[in-house]
């Protein structure tokens, strides 16, 4: 299959992707948090589609996209009050929830369960693509299965070219991290994902969230997730990576005593002079949340260039205003964390 390069900023190649989506094809979407593969949510053949070309496991549920509240009454079996509230605060925007699903909704979408996550994204290609399919697109994020999410164009092509019918050009993603999944189907509500509506924020407008616990450590054995992405390995460049979580100081200490030959860096800004005659790449500043997830996947798509023996990564240490990076780089660590005082001492 040829997959066409088109701009998001063309308004008939806008038309002609909407077009494709309505008749069963397959299109990468931007949208302000990573790029979506969009399939028609109400078309089980193309969802099917979606999953064979990620090569993702057919009970991890997609979310389902749309571009007005209207289209909730499609998805849902009922709208709970507090969607409303939470819709007002933070759609169009990284915010996904999950409600009971109506009977409609193929079971390909949502792996098999009864509920369906759903979003409103503010990028506005995304909202004109959705408008011009007609029909509310599911869209997990456009990467092979288990690595990184794509942050821009080249990304989703070097992934799935061959693979899918078109490639929308947005450019680089706002956000940089996937979506705050919140599900309203248990009390009490809980962030399955977070992204970069903190619990914090959902706290202006619900009296009570938790963070599920599986957010920041791997399940138990026997353990069922609340949500089914939560088994599988994510994020993950071809190197095995360590991540080091604490002040950068001390992580960079700790990294300058453990790293053997071979090893790479996946640093702050503030530390790259640090690690001059390694392999190493900047990610973000320290001090700031919203560049660390920004710059998070294509730094990992960067180190993963060349094969290395072992990737130390700088981890933020544990805040809820950096929680989106930490569990990224937890996930994409398959859990092997250390964690280190501003000494660079193991705690
Ligand atoms: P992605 O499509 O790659 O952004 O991943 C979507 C995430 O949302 C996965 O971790 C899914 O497990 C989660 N998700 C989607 N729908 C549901 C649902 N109905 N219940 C629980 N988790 C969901
Ligand atoms: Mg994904």
């Amino acid at each position: 299959m040829q997959t066409t390069l088109f701009s998001a900023k063309d308004t008939d190649q806008l038309a002609a992707a909407g077009a494709l989506l309505r008749a069963g094809g397959l299109v990468a979407i931007p949208t302000e948090t990573v790029y979506g593969l969009a399939c028609s949510a109400f078309r089980p053949e193309a969802v099917a589609r979606v999953f064979a070309a990620k090569g993702r496991p057919s009970d991890n549920p997609l979310i389902v996209h749309i571009s007005d509240l209207s289209e909730l009454s499609l998805l849902w079996q009922e709208i709970p009050p507090e969607a409303l509230r939470l819709a007002e605060a933070f759609w169009p925007g990284p915010l996904t929830m999950i409600a009971r699903k109506r009977p409609e909704v193929p079971g390909e979408v949502t792996g098999g369960l009864d509920t369906v996550a759903v979003r409103f994204p503010a990028h506005p290609a995304a909202q004109a693509v959705i408008r011009a399919a007609g029909v509310p697109l599911a869209a997990p994020s456009a990467n092979l299965s288990g690595s990184p999410s794509p942050t821009c164009a080249e990304h989703v092509r070097s992934d799935l070219d061959g693979r899918i019918e078109m490639i929308l050009d947005g450019g680089a993603c706002d956000f940089g991290v996937e979506s705050t999944v919140l599900d309203l189907t248990r009390r009490p509500f809980a962030v399955l994902r977070p992204g970069s509506v903190t619990p914090e924020m959902l706290r202006g407008v619900l009296s009570e969230v938790i963070t599920d616990p599986a957010v920041l450590r791997p399940l138990d054995r026997g353990e069922t997730a609340r949500s089914p992405g939560m088994k599988y390995r994510h994020y993950a460049p071809q190197s095995p990576v360590t991540a080091v979580s604490g002040p950068g100081c001390g992580s960079a200490a700790y990294i300058r005593a453990h790293l053997l030959e071979g090893g790479a860096v996946l640093c702050f800004d503030e530390f790259l002079r640090d690690f001059a005659r390694i392999p190493s790449v900047a990610y973000g500043s320290e001090t700031d949340a919203a560049s660390l997830a920004r710059g998070l996947y294509a730094s990992l798509r960067l180190l993963d260039r060349e094969p290395h023996a072992h990737i130390f990564a700088q981890c933020p240490p544990l805040s809820e205003e950096y929680l989106a990076v930490t569990n990224r780089l937890c996930r994409s660590a398959g859990f092997r964390v250390i964690h280190v005082d501003e000494k660079g001492a193991e705690i």
